[in-house]
């Protein structure tokens, strides 16, 4: 923790600097690129029947897109408005009258028609709802009905065999706080939040790297920093925002550097609407990319270490900063020892870079005085994320760019409320505060004035697949309670997951729309609660950004759906309604009593019980965790850890898939083309050179197959690095395998080996194909 104050947002350089620009074209003519003004005018039209509503949401709400973070069209950043196409594209989900009864208590086959984005346009959902086996449509429930036969349910089973999932969509920090007390209340540690899916990998890392579990520097670090690096991120699309952070980080001279397998065009040039000559001739952004491998990252680090070490032999102290070693860190001769041992053929084959570019990005960030690495899920959705990241953080300690000014690691997060759900312990290995060990165990409970379980809770995808253990196994999964989520379009392997959705006894889904999982039969009942969005809870509520800052976001005046109720408030009805007796320990007030409690169970939000009026934020752990190199370890000092190449499982022939987000956010899906390259959504991402090989022309069918699944598509040539190809997520998880975890944070497999042909061949050769199975192709993606 730090003892630096943010000091607030700074103002952009008034003249501009043709330099940067695209080019002299204006408004990107001819190119493809994202419609902004045409994109607003859509959003408006599409809220023009609640207009002032969304006006002030825009202008008094916390943003409930990602994570970047703003209150109204301000930051803590930048001087001028902040806005993007995503809060405008979602914003519609929080004005959006109740769904038609007609449509609602239709034939469920009728609404499982629909797509999820068909299923949102249709509106809120209004009052409780509940389908019970073998029952063709929903049917109204009042709220005492609903949360009576949910608790008399929960009450019949071993607390084991309940699991809670808090996704992030707007969700505040006071309700994954009642929702992670209720849960320990109830008996369980079955509670698992969306960062299981996308960085729980960078939270398992830098804690046991650097002892923190969050960013340890702020975005105003972009700005000036000698070398700002994105590591399988593509920010200017998934946090729009960040482009103007980037362009206030070149106009001070700051180097961009993007490591990805595609070269993505949202990175290369981006116009950036609220800057009159990037709105006008666009912004160069990244000034080199890095073309690795899938899953070759690793091995790029290592590279880079090497040709450090290389440098130090030649002329001592030319790459690693001794002192910040020295002083801050252990374990740097093991890690010296295992990157001189690494053979370049190897680390060249893994990553894919050749040693003369890592030798190049090592001479970069050796020559510069500050560096900042941000990474997002293409560092951590792999079976060895964990491993990932550490890597970047023995980086940034060799180098020193911990715990001051203009350096740091951020993880970028994608969702407005994802930061906070650990932080507030909705996570199997979380409680408020601090991690689920014993001592902090003890404080929470005589905090909160009951005991908590003490067996070590599942995270969600384990929980799903306990649905399918026999009915009397100790955690056979009987009720799945999930705030939001959709996990048919988000996890690997959908139709497995659909038979784990329907192997529950009850399913409870509290949400603000229907999505397809909600849709799915279970063997007793489906329950649909309606919850409110965080701009209509009484009260208000906080979110966490990505650079910690804990914004507070009022309760906003406009209408209302008839029965939605604050999350928050559920979650403490539903607990003392399992356990009435000890009922006065889990329902709270209000939302401002939430807060009170949260800056005593969780220490570093100690300031949040203040927040109260729009504008109101604070950032936990002051401008930079690990100020002047002290972490929050035991020794206080940093571990720097020597991490082994991965295992290659791509077998000759084969390519790495990997996934990328389009027109989207998160898994909401807005339309049906990537604005940045024109791909559809049914298109495999391929280099020319890959394309050449097999003969394929853009839009040629092409089927891509493993022994997970098929996915039929379109060839589109693109700047991937050869060997790899990229689908959209979600509906390339038909290639990612079943229970492939990560073995730290549990994170997912999204990666996979899968052979790619002509859609005629494919079928051509379709009954041979049992036959033609190669050995190293049933060997793939053991789990481990
Ligand atoms: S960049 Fe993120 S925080 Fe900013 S307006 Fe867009 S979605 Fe909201």
């Amino acid at each position: 923790m730090g003892a630096t104050k943010h000091t607030g947002p700074i103002k952009l350089p008034g003249r501009p600097d043709p330099k940067l620009w695209v080019s002299k074209i204006p408004f990107g003519l001819g190119k493809v690129k994202p419609k902004h003004v045409r994109e607003m005018m859509k959003v408006a039209w599409i809220n023009r029947d609640s207009l002032p509503y969304a006006y002030r949401i825009l202008t008094q709400g916390v943003c409930d897109g990602c994570a970047l973070g703003v209150a109204g069209l301000r930051d803590r950043t930048l001087e001028g408005p902040h806005l993007c196409t995503t809060r405008l594209n979602v914003l519609r989900l929080n004005t959006m009258p109740a769904i038609k009864p007609g449509v609602l208590h239709a034939d469920i086959d009728e609404l499982r028609r629909r797509s999820s984005a068909g299923l949102r346009e249709l509106g809120r959902i209004p009052y409780p709802l509940v389908r019970g086996k073998g029952e063709r449509a929903f049917r109204r429930a009042t709220w005492d009905e609903a949360l009576d036969r949910i608790a008399a349910k929960i009450r019949g089973i071993d607390p084991k065999q309940l699991a809670f999932y808090l996704t992030a969509r707007g969700i505040t920090n006071e309700s994954y706080y009642a929702a992670a007390k209720a849960a320990r209340y109830i008996g369980t540690n079955n509670i698992d939040n969306a960062s299981r899916i996308c960085h729980s990998p960078s939270k398992t890392a830098l804690k046991r790297s650097l002892g923190i579990g969050a960013s340890s520097c702020s975005y105003k670090d972009w700005i000036g920093t000698d070398v700002l690096v994105f590591w399988g991120s593509v920010a200017a699309s998934n946090q729009p925002v960040s482009t103007k952070y980037m362009y206030a980080a070149k106009r001070k001279g700051t180097k961009i550097v993007v490591i990805n397998p595609y070269r993505e065009p949202a990175m290369e040039g981006y116009w950036i609407p609220s800057i009159p000559e990037s709105a006008l001739f666009g912004t160069r952004l990244a000034d080199d990319f890095y073309q690795v491998n899938i899953g070759g990252d690793i091995a790029f680090m290592n590279g880079v270490m090497k040709a450090w070490f290389e440098m130090e032999e030649e002329r001592p102290g030319s790459a690693i900063d001794h002192g910040f070693v020295r002083e801050h860190t252990n374990g740097f001769e093991e890690l010296k020892a295992h990157a001189k041992r690494m053979e370049w053929e190897a680390l060249e084959a893994s990553s894919g870079i050749s040693r003369e570019r890592m030798r190049e990005f090592a001479r970069l960030l050796a020559g510069a005085r500050s560096g900042v690495f941000v990474w997002s899920m293409g560092l951590t959705q792999h079976r060895f994320g964990t491993d990932n990241i550490s890597q970047v953080a023995n980086l940034a300690m060799l180098r020193g760019f911990i715990g001051r000014e203009h350096c740091g690691v951020m993880p970028i997060r994608g969702h407005s409320g994802v930061q906070g759900a650990g932080e507030m312990g909705a996570d199997p290995f979380s409680l408020p505060g601090g991690d689920f060990t014993g001592k902090e165990a003890a404080r929470l409970e005589s905090l909160w004035g009951f005991e908590l379980p003490k067996w070590q809770g599942d995270i969600v995808g384990v929980s799903l697949e306990n649905a399918l253990l026999p009915e009397d196994h100790e955690r056979k999964l009987k009720v799945f309670y999930t705030s939001g989520g959709n996990f048919l379009e988000t996890m690997p392997n959908p139709d497995y997951v659909r038979r784990c959705l329907e192997s529950v006894d009850v399913r409870v889904h509290q949400d603000i729309v229907l999505n397809t999982s909600t849709l799915v039969d279970a063997r007793e009942e489906v329950w649909v609660l309606p919850a409110m969005t965080r701009y209509e809870q009484p009260g208000g509520g906080t979110s966490t950004s990505t650079e910690r800052m804990v914004y507070f976001s009022p309760e906003i005046q406009g209408p209302r759906i008839e029965e939605a109720r604050p999350e928050w408030e559920i979650y403490g009805e539903l607990a003392a309604r399992v356990k009435p007796e000890g009922s006065g320990k889990v329902r709270f007030r209000d939302a401002a009593a939430i807060r009170e409690e949260i800056a005593r169970a969780a220490p570093n939000y100690d300031g949040i019980q203040h927040l109260k009026r729009q504008g109101d934020v604070f950032q936990w752990g002051g401008a930079w965790l690990c100020e002047g190199g002290l972490c929050p370890t035991p020794d206080g000092r940093g571990r720097l850890l020597p991490i082994e190449l991965p295992e290659r499982r791509k077998p000759e022939g084969h390519f790495y898939a990997t996934t990328r987000r389009g027109k989207q956010f998160n898994s909401m899906v807005y339309g049906e083309t990537d604005p940045f390259n024109g791909a559809g959504r049914m298109d495999v991402l391929i280099s020319s050179q890959d394309a050449d090989s097999l003969g394929l022309r853009d839009g040629d069918a092409v089927v891509a197959y493993n022994r997970h699944g098929v996915f039929h598509g379109r060839a589109k040539r693109e700047a991937v690095a050869p060997g790899n190809i990229e689908v959209y997520w979600p509906e390339g998880n038909v290639l990612f395998p079943t229970g492939v975890y990560e073995s730290h944070a549990g994170i997912p497999e999204y990666n996979a080996a899968v052979i790619v042909e002509k859609a005629e061949t494919y079928h051509a050769r379709k009954d041979a194909r049992y036959v033609e199975r190669r050995i190293e192709e049933l060997e793939i993606d053991l789990p481990g």
